[in-house]
């Protein structure tokens, strides 16, 4: 088994956790003649859980075990100390969100019912997973095209749920904390007010969502899609008010639609708080979680722009304002 040599290991510095082994393999995977994730497929994975709601199809989002899953869910995670270091067993969940039974239906070209569906279905599996006491986390991403690192051909999401705050989340959460605590108020919701206000970088309103391009983006044409309302957990607000879940499926694909109008690759991911059983941990920043933190969607379109030197890479460089990038992406010439 691959990841039975994986472990993870905390950098004592940035106090972020990386996976770590020898037995990655140096080459891609082969393609395979056939897909696994077809509803007819040779090899089905194994089946966690299934959402229908389509007339006709025979399930239109489903969640699988990842065929070469990093964490696994047995056993503890068995905290262990090396010297000054930090060192835990990859213990946690990795699945394959599928999307859609269609091979070719992407959260694109889908109808909004199928991708709330789906939408749905990620909702379920974050709250059944931080059911969980040992799970900190759990996110979803989405990795589209060769330049993005895609896994499968299939379209899909994939979910972690890890015994750890993966670094970007950690981030945002101490930064919103502080912001609370200086200014009583939510930062997203602070940028939502003054974004609307502005109108300099919205993409598109549609029901309780915004999108908009970000003040600072770390690559051109970013992106994010945030709920109007406050909330801080996407599985809640998700299974609390469903039928938000079909514009927040409306807007995702419209606003994928303009971005595909300029790159075809791009890295997607939804940050919603990690899990509340750890309230009373150690760390401050689950005490005030609900009022300061606000689940979103970003989305970082990957461009094929000259590579830059590790200088730049060691401050993120976007050669395009985001000002600039909302009126490309509000214009895009995109179906209904
Ligand atoms: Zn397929
Ligand atoms: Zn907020
Ligand atoms: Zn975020």
């Amino acid at each position: 088994m691959l990841s039975l040599c994986m472990e993870l290991r905390k950098d004592p510095i940035t106090r972020s956790w990386v996976i770590t082994g020898d037995d990655v393999p140096e080459s891609a995977p082969r393609p395979e003649p056939f897909c696994r994730f077809c509803p007819d497929s040779r090899e089905p994975p194994q089946l966690i859980a299934s959402v229908s709601g389509m007339p006709g199809a025979p399930w239109s989002a489903r969640a699988v075990v990842h065929p070469t899953a990093l964490y696994h869910i047995e056993g503890e995670a068995t905290r262990r100390g090396d010297g000054i270091y930090d060192r835990m067993r990859p213990i946690g969940a990795h699945e394959v969100l599928v999307e859609n039974a269609a091979h070719d239906r992407h959260l694109w070209s889908a109808s909004d019912l199928e991708i709330e569906q789906f939408l749905l279905l990620a909702a379920q599996r974050i709250q059944d997973l931080k059911g969980d006491g040992r799970f900190k986390y759990v996110g979803i991403y989405k990795d589209h095209g060769n330049s993005a690192g895609q896994e499968f051909e299939h379209p899909t999401s994939q979910l972690t749920a890890t015994t750890f705050v993966p670094r970007r989340v950690l981030y945002e959460l101490r930064a919103a904390r502080e912001y609370f605590q200086s200014k009583e108020r939510c930062v997203f919701c602070d940028i939502i007010s003054q974004e609307m206000k502005q109108d300099l970088r919205v993409i598109e309103l549609r029901g309780d969502f915004i999108a908009l391009c970000p003040y600072a983006p770390r690559v051109p044409y970013e992106s994010w899609i945030v709920p109007r309302t406050h909330e801080a957990a996407f599985e809640r607000f998700g299974l609390n008010r469903p039928g938000t879940m079909r514009d927040l499926g409306a807007l995702l694909r419209r606003t994928l639609q303009r971005i595909r109008t300029i790159t075809e690759g791009f890295h997607l991911v939804l940050h919603t708080s990690p899990n509340s059983l750890h309230r009373s941990g150690n760390l401050g920043y689950w005490k005030t979680i609900d009022e300061d933190y606000h689940w979103h969607i970003e989305i970082m379109p990957i461009l094929a722009l000259k590579a830059k030197s590790y200088t730049f890479k060691e401050v993120y460089y976007s050669p395009l304002t985001s000002e600039t990038a909302v009126k490309r992406l509000r214009d895009a010439r995109i179906e209904l």
